[in-house]
């Protein structure tokens, strides 16, 4: 697709047909703009002009402005503003042009290929410009503000006796708005114009300025559009990227689509490739994406903060390095509860915020979650069992509460249930884990009551079961504060000896540690 002409005659094959019609050398067509970098330079011109004749008025070159652009009937070349958009159009074709040489020797025959799209200059006079122009009057944020505003009055002097300054100082005052057309975006190329000692009025600063904010937005938007166009919308440009270095490495064969969109989430169905020499890839693979917006996790904190296995990390993190952590505490806690035997998703790779694990289900359909799915009263007996086993080998064995268990993060698959969803796990000591457990155990409780298992034992029983303490509290507030009660001696015992207590139960068993 790449016969990229460079400049002048035939427009290139490029973006396509849009080309054609908007060429400023081709089919003419009719657009009219409001402002302009070209706009501004000539006006600049006549100030430059004017500045010499002490002459102070603006000329009607700011009228050039306004009118259709291009029409058949006006391509003439007397007009200052309409060269000057004729260069920037080429300019920025070229630039275009360079930009997919690029993109094409770096992709190559690979199999999937990296796009540059984003870091094309979309015209500004490509797009139907009427629903895109930003009204300047109307915005309130003005990134480009001076600190100080500088005018001159039209009287052509301030201050009084020898502290005189007259509009002469525009020579000053315009070498200060060059300089300030350094704020402008880093993609809105301003040149040197220190270098050529270009000295900008601030009528002209003003409408370039104008001119960069709404290029800006309105380049945005249009690459925005494209963004959410997309199939994979759910996950940014960076994470698309590893994702495709996944498949590109073969180590994924590809990736399907989506299962499910969290709040803190992506998670997708892909089917593995081939193995390496020190792993087995599943046939089916999960792909958890930890989302990097960050306003999903801050109520998070708790469970991480006071982790101790993260807490010297936690506090020198940013916000990315905090996200990686939760997808890392996944990893690690699946991995315990793989060693322990707990059916759960087997953990395949992780990169940065991205967990590959193995796929509960089959040919693409992810098993049902408990809460989804109708059992017979014998499987929902069988399940009751199984989840009270598998509660008591994640505290005992693994050293760990969920945190989140309920019937939304088990799944059933192969006559058996799955957990999932551990990246918020804690260790039982950390400084809430007994109220985490003790929530689990009233969601679990409450899951098989109301499904009829008639020996499915209540929170309080389920949670000395699990922990092998022994509460006896017989109501919820004396057995929460019991709870409580706990977890503060533990704390005060880090406190006076700088370390926790191994476990909260009596009868001696061994603390598992971290790996
Ligand atoms: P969150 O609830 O934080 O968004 P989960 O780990 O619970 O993240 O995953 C969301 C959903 O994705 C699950 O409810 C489940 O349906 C699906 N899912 C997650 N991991 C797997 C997996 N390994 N196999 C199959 N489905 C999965
Ligand atoms: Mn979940």
């Amino acid at each position: 697709m790449d016969s990229v002409g460079v400049a002048a005659a035939a427009p290139d094959a490029g973006p396509g047909p849009a080309w054609q019609n908007k060429c400023p050398w081709g089919a003419p067509s009719t657009t009219s703009i409001s402002c302009s970098l070209a706009d501004v330079m000539s006006e600049q011109l006549a100030k430059e002009l004017q500045l010499e004749e002490e002459n102070a008025a603006f000329p009607e070159v700011v009228a050039a402005a306004e009118g259709p652009f291009i029409t058949g009937e006006n391509i003439d070349t007397s007009s200052d503003l309409m060269l000057a958009q004729m260069l920037q159009m080429e300019f920025d074709r070229e630039y275009d042009a360079q930009l997919r040489r690029e993109e094409k020797k770096i992709n190559g025959d690979s199999k999937v290929s990296i796009s540059f799209e984003n870091y094309r200059k979309v015209h500004p006079y490509d797009s139907d410009s009427s629903e895109d122009e930003v009204d300047w009057q109307d915005t309130r944020h003005d990134p480009y503000r001076a600190d100080k505003p500088t005018t001159t009055p039209r009287r052509g002097f301030i201050g009084k006796g020898k502290d005189i300054t007259t509009k002469h100082d525009e020579v000053v005052c315009g070498r200060k708005n060059t300089a300030r057309m350094e704020n402008f975006a880093p993609e809105f190329q301003v040149g040197d114009g220190i270098g050529m000692d270009l000295k900008l009025s601030n009528q002209v600063f003003n409408a370039l300025k104008q001119h960069a904010y709404s290029e800006e937005r309105r380049s945005a938007r249009l690459h925005e559009k494209k963004e959410h166009s997309t199939a994979e919308k759910a996950v940014d440009p960076k994470t698309r990227l590893l994702l495709y270095k996944m498949v590109n490495s073969g180590m994924l064969e590809t990736i399907t689509g989506c299962i499910s969109t969290g709040k803190e989430s992506v998670v997708f169905h892909a089917y593995g490739g081939n193995a390496t020499e020190d792993k087995v890839i599943p046939p089916e693979c999960a792909i958890k994406v930890f989302k990097t917006t960050l306003n999903e996790f801050k109520n998070r904190d708790k469970y991480i903060k006071d982790d101790y296995r993260f807490k010297d990390r936690f506090s020198k993190l940013n916000p990315r390095k905090i996200i990686r952590m939760w997808a890392e505490k996944e990893m690690h806690n699946l991995t315990r509860m793989q060693n322990a035997g707990i059916p759960c998703p087997q953990v395949v790779i992780l990169k940065k915020h991205v967990l590959v694990m193995s796929f509960i289900g089959q040919d693409q359909v992810p098993a049902p979650k408990l809460k989804d799915v109708t059992l017979s009263s014998e499987d929902m007996k069988k399940a009751y069992h199984q989840i009270l086993n598998m509660m008591q080998q994640l505290y005992r064995e693994c050293n760990l509460v969920h945190a989140d268990l309920s019937e939304y993060n088990m799944l059933w698959h192969d006559g058996k249930v799955w957990l999932i969803d551990v990246s918020q796990s804690v260790e039982p000591t950390h400084p809430h884990g007994l109220e985490f457990l003790f929530r689990d155990c009233r969601n679990v409780s409450q899951f098989f009551q109301k499904g009829g298992v008639a020996e499915a034992l209540n929170e309080r029983e389920l949670f000395n079961a699990v922990s092998g303490l022994n509460i006896t509290a017989d109501n919820e507030v004396d057995f929460q504060a019991e709870i409580e009660a706990l977890e503060k001696m533990n704390e005060d015992h880090v406190q006076n000896h700088g370390k926790k207590l191994s476990t909260f139960s009596s009868d001696g068993d061994p603390p598992i540690y971290d790996e």
